[in-house]
């Protein structure tokens, strides 16, 4: 018995040997030879040539699979086959027959989202408003590329990041997803945080393509603009974005653009996005922001997502029927697959593994030291010296636990969860702000060791302001979240925060005041404290970045990407546009996703400001503004000399840069140009810049070449960029505001 037991586990334990050792290898090596001996997988053809041979191998249904995706909880029907998905925003099915992977989707603002959910880490890196206030393509680059390997730690092969809207109306709660309100600016920075993911072989996106630049109403409102505007401002941020970013994905928005939803605009999709811009990579809809088959199809939408609600089997039967033709279906596929092998993830599938943290905290602080902007600071009330402080009163804003981040699908989910658990304990929902768990009292305490730093909830005004009193110093923390899905209603600060600021700020004439909101906002109480810092949503190490520069360990060198105007009155418009309540399904309607993929009545806003986004209103209007695009201040300071500008094809400006002050610093030095007045143009746009790191003393020498691009209008009638020719004002300083240097050139 015994004998015969051995054996036959013996036997069984051959087999399993066998089966490991010969066999697994075996089938693998046939797998793999399969792979490598389709003709498309060689990486040495060109992703075109790759591209065409697979999708000619393929048949209708497969073709219709890479089409769409396999649902949503929450948006209409899922898809039994989404069981294979990754956890993440979407998820389309592979044809592996062919070697054609999954695609697994997912959002990733400012790190990848629904990480805690599917029981991972991510890093929550500052967000974008506030990485793009370092001006640094650097940094850039290292925000998309850390994205980029977490997303691939966590098995993900797209993102859904590249939001670049631009600030058109400073009350959208998306803009803290976004990069500010101009159009170079944004435009060149979303192109390194593309560059990043998609170079750790990742499927990058830009979105929302266009005019995306409010969220009440989103599914319906039709946005009214001129042509040349609108290639002028928002379109332009894409552009840049596109050609230098070369991102895989352009996610089509939810809204209308002159008359047709965004996903079924042949302007936007076809002329310009394919015909002119030539992109060469996929259109996919914005989740639900699909509306039609042939008509989208034609217009150039490629993929919609997540359901497959036209683009599947009503697609499947539009081709048959001969209502949208197999060419168009082609194309769309061919895209698809294209950038799929352009970008890596075919050769390079994502291996899972473990999101290096330590690594993850380090870029997130660096970020957030170079985002924060220090807007006022009289009596050099900054930085803070330890060794002259007894005690400081720490108020509001939950600074004894956490920090702010920005909400919907942007929203990163904290280790640990919420740090000021509301109902429902540590989960993040939809519709809840999140306070990342980085506490500004704990950091603050830890550089002052030998001062009594006491903390108040700022709840109670005439207790706040009690603990003020009696304190050196008091740091007065207030907040404004934002999120996807709604806007604000002012720019003011909510929940009695303005008062607070005044109660503290009268009791104590050494007040600073931390926002951390993802828009400007107004401050009638500006002129009582002594130091104003915008640190936004700062991410996972939010209070150590701010501690740092508190206390004089970073030197601030952020300037601000967008305008704090004075107050709503000084906007181009009184309030936002909203649709009457009759036009939208209420969020209990179990059919909304439907009613809102049938499309829902439209209703108008009209961005008559055309030209004149941000700074360049208030310059154009003449209104002064609460801080100016391009404001930050330094512990140090600078002067600029010496410009010398250059005329030709690409203009040369060169200028000086000195610190004057006793301590290192970097100075984001600005280059804008007025243009001749027959151009037609507001007042000046920003054309160029350079961060500039000087020593105490030190001057440097600094040459900044003009894409000629920058310096264009878009012409109308002929459909091309081109100079006026004429009077041009080039001017360099600090700010938009603050321009020391000035000089004319003439050019052809
Ligand atoms: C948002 C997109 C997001 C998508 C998937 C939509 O509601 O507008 O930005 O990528 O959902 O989560």
């Amino acid at each position: 018995m015994i004998l015969h037991a051995l054996t036959r586990s013996y036997r069984l334990s051959l087999l399993w040997f066998c089966v490991v050792t010969i066999g697994l290898p075996l089938l693998a090596q046939s797998v793999s030879q399969q792979k490598t001996s389709y003709p498309w997988m060689n990486p040495s053809l060109s992703p075109d040539e790759r591209a065409v041979m697979v999708v000619k191998q393929m048949t209708l249904d497969e073709k219709i699979t890479l089409l769409h995706g396999t649902g949503h909880p929450g948006l209409g029907p899922m898809s039994p086959l989404s069981s294979g998905s990754n956890g993440g925003a979407g998820y389309v099915v592979g044809i592996p027959r062919l070697g054609i992977p999954g695609i697994q989707i997912s959002d990733a603002a400012y790190g990848v989202r629904s990480s805690g959910q599917n029981g991972r880490y991510s890093t929550a890196l500052p967000c974008t408003l506030a990485a793009v206030a370092s001006w640094d393509p650097d940094s850039a680059y290292e925000y998309g590329a850390l994205i980029g390997r977490e997303l691939r730690a966590q098995g993900f092969n797209m993102s859904l990041g590249g939001g670049v809207d631009l600030t058109r109306e400073p009350r959208n709660g998306r803009n803290f997803e976004y990069l500010g309100e101009d159009p170079i600016l944004a435009g060149k920075l979303v192109a390194q945080v593309i560059k990043g993911t998609q170079d750790q072989h990742v499927l990058g996106d830009i979105k929302h393509y266009a005019l995306n630049d409010q969220e009440s109403g989103r599914n319906a409102v039709n946005v009214n603009i001129d042509e040349r505007s609108m290639r002028e401002t928002d379109l332009l941020a894409f552009e840049i974005g596109i050609h230098d970013g070369n991102p895989a994905g352009v996610m089509c928005s939810y809204n209308r653009v002159n008359g047709d939803y965004a996903c079924e605009n042949k302007y936007l999709l076809s002329d310009v996005l394919k015909k002119e811009w030539k992109f060469p990579g996929f259109v996919l809809s914005d989740w639900g922001a699909a509306h039609s088959i042939a008509k989208a199809s034609a217009a150039g939408m490629d993929h919609e997502q997540p359901n497959e609600y036209f683009y599947g089997d009503a697609l499947k039967k539009a081709v048959e029927a001969g209502q949208v033709p197999m060419s168009e279906v082609d194309d769309h596929v061919h895209r698809i697959v294209r950038a799929m092998f352009a970008t890596g993830v075919i050769d390079d599938p994502p291996q899972k593994s473990v999101v290096d943290v330590v690594g993850g905290f380090e870029i997130a602080q660096h970020i957030a030291e170079q985002s924060m902007v220090l807007l006022k600071n009289e009596k050099q009330q900054l930085p803070l010296d330890p060794s002259k402080l007894k005690s400081i009163a720490v108020i509001g804003g939950h600074a004894d636990v956490g920090m702010l981040s920005g909400g919907g699908s942007a929203q990163v989910d904290p280790p640990g969860g919420n740090a000021i658990m509301p109902p429902g304990k540590g989960a993040t929902r939809w519709g809840v702000p999140v306070w990342f768990p980085t506490s500004p009292l704990k950091a603050i305490r830890a550089k002052a060791p030998g001062a009594k730093v006491e903390y108040d909830p700022g709840t109670d005004l005439n207790s706040a302001a009690a603990l003020a009193k009696n304190a050196d110093v008091a740091i007065v923390f207030v907040s404004r979240w934002e999120s996807e899905g709604r806007d604000s209603d002012s720019l003011s600060l909510p929940d009695n925060q303005d008062d607070l600021i005044a109660k503290v700020a009268a009791a104590n004439p050494n007040t600073i005041v931390v926002l951390e909101t993802g828009n400007p906002v107004a401050m009638p109480w500006v002129d009582q404290v002594s130091a104003v810092l915008e640190a936004w949503f700062a991410g996972s190490r939010g209070a150590d970045a701010l501690a740092n520069i508190l206390f004089g360990e970073v030197n601030p060198s952020a300037k601000l990407p967008i305008t704090f105007p004075k107050s709503e009155a000084d906007l181009p418009r009184r309030s936002i546009v909203k649709p009457p309540p009759a036009n939208e399904p209420p969020p209990s309607d179990p059919d909304a996703w439907k009613k809102r993929l049938e499309g829902l009545p439209a209703f108008q806003t009209n961005y008559d400001e055309g030209l004149k986004v941000g700074y360049k209103w208030y310059d154009s209007e003449k209104k002064p503004v609460l801080f100016a695009f391009g404001h930050g201040l330094s512990y140090t300071s600078y002067t600029y000399s010496n410009l010398k500008v250059t005329a030709g094809e690409r203009v040369g400006v060169r200028f000086t840069v000195k610190n004057t002050g006793d301590r290192a610093g970097t100075e984001i030095a600005q280059v804008y140009a007025g243009l001749p007045a027959s151009a037609g143009e507001p007042p000046k746009r920003l054309v160029g810049w350079s961060r500039v790191k000087l020593n105490p003393g030190e001057s440097k020498d600094v040459a900044v070449e003009l894409d000629p691009l920058f310096l264009s209008i878009f012409d109308t009638a002929r459909h091309v960029w081109l100079r006026a020719p004429g009077d041009y004002t080039i001017m360099v300083g600090g700010s938009s505001e603050s321009l020391p240097l000035r000089e004319g050139v003439s050019l052809k």
